[in-house]
């Protein structure tokens, strides 16, 4: 069952260019995804591809400028302000937290505020158990966010994520600012969570070994698009675009191809609406073709991808 839809999802912004002169920017453009339940869709792809962008619009913290975001078949503008649907788990948890605020406190918010006939103590009651679920000590409840470490400030994030028992959870780059034994840990405390409430994740990343080690399946953006989307097996033992195949080589622990392929050029500018191929400027099989027509995103049963070395 798919518990989160997008269909065609667009944003763009108008950037000032000059004294009268404004231009759109195209953050993301025409994303279509289906988040199964009980599953962990993953979102890779490098920094300013669109990613961040992506999940703000799917939480609600920046408005669409097109498409379709679907919870269950419903839209999901009628869900922004029910807890138990959707929550978000950010980067740094430090700036997500209210330094003037004991964690505790922090962390009862979302339960006291949609729960108004919760008293006191409840409330004090399932932040306890909700801090030992996320392997912090209760007598925590009274510290404030500068007196813990970096792994011990996400795990907050997450007490406070989950409180009101969300059935999504969007993670974006939720342990990129740890250290590799801090990330396995979140990381391992995540999946537990996920098994134990069967939680969707959107799980967003630029690093495609965390990207493994959680997705279920995987899409792959650049520029602000969706380049290739399947299971994680499939798509680390076949990738088929040529973005892909060189993300998979650049982290050569995980995937069979090891070969060495270094991309040339940079991710083109985003404040023009690409004509051909977004990728055809640094693709090493650019055809005459890449440049005049739009590769979509196409492809048979589970694995598709958006390249015209691949039009089915
Ligand atoms: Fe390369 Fe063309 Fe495929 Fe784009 S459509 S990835 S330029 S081969």
């Amino acid at each position: 069952m798919n518990i989160l839809t997008a269909k065609n999802l667009n944003k763009s912004f108008s950037i000032k260019t000059g004294f009268a002169t404004k231009q759109d920017f195209f953050a993301v453009q025409n994303v279509s995804f289906q988040l199964k339940k009980g599953t962990c869709l993953g979102l890779v792809g490098e920094s300013g591809c669109g990613k961040s962008t992506l999940a703000k619009m799917l939480v609600g913290l920046l408005p669409k400028t097109g498409g379709e975001i679907l919870y269950q078949d419903k839209p999901i503008e009628d869900f922004f302000y029910h807890p138990h649907v959707l929550q978000m788990i950010f980067q740094d948890p430090f700036s997500s937290l209210n330094p003037r605020i004991c964690v505790g406190k922090s962390i009862g918010e979302p339960l006291k505020i949609n729960n108004a006939h919760l008293s006191r103590k409840d409330v004090q009651n399932a932040v306890e158990d909700i801090l030992q679920e996320v392997g912090l000590e209760k007598e925590y409840y009274y510290r404030y966010p500068h007196e813990f470490s970096g792994g011990q400030r996400q795990r907050i994030a997450i007490a406070r994520a989950i409180i009101t028992h969300p059935e999504i959870l969007v993670c974006d780059e939720a342990v990129s600012a740890l250290d590799a034994s801090h990330q396995a840990q979140v990381l391992n405390l995540l999946l537990d969570l996920k098994e134990k409430y069967g939680l969707s994740y959107l799980f967003i990343s630029h690093n495609l070994q965390v990207i493994s080690f959680m997705c279920d399946e995987i899409m792959v953006m650049y520029a602000g698009e969706i380049i290739e989307q399947a299971p994680r097996a499939v798509l680390f033992e076949n990738p088929l675009h040529p973005y892909t195949k060189a993300l998979i080589a650049s982290a050569p622990y995980i995937g069979k191809e090891k070969q060495n392929i270094v991309l040339q050029g940079e991710m083109p500018s985003l404040m023009q609406r690409q004509v051909g191929c977004s990728f055809a400027g640094r693709c090493p099989h650019a055809q005459a073709i890449c440049r005049q027509e739009k590769p979509y995103l196409k492809g048979e049963q589970e694995h598709k991808t958006a390249c015209h070395l691949f039009a089915h």
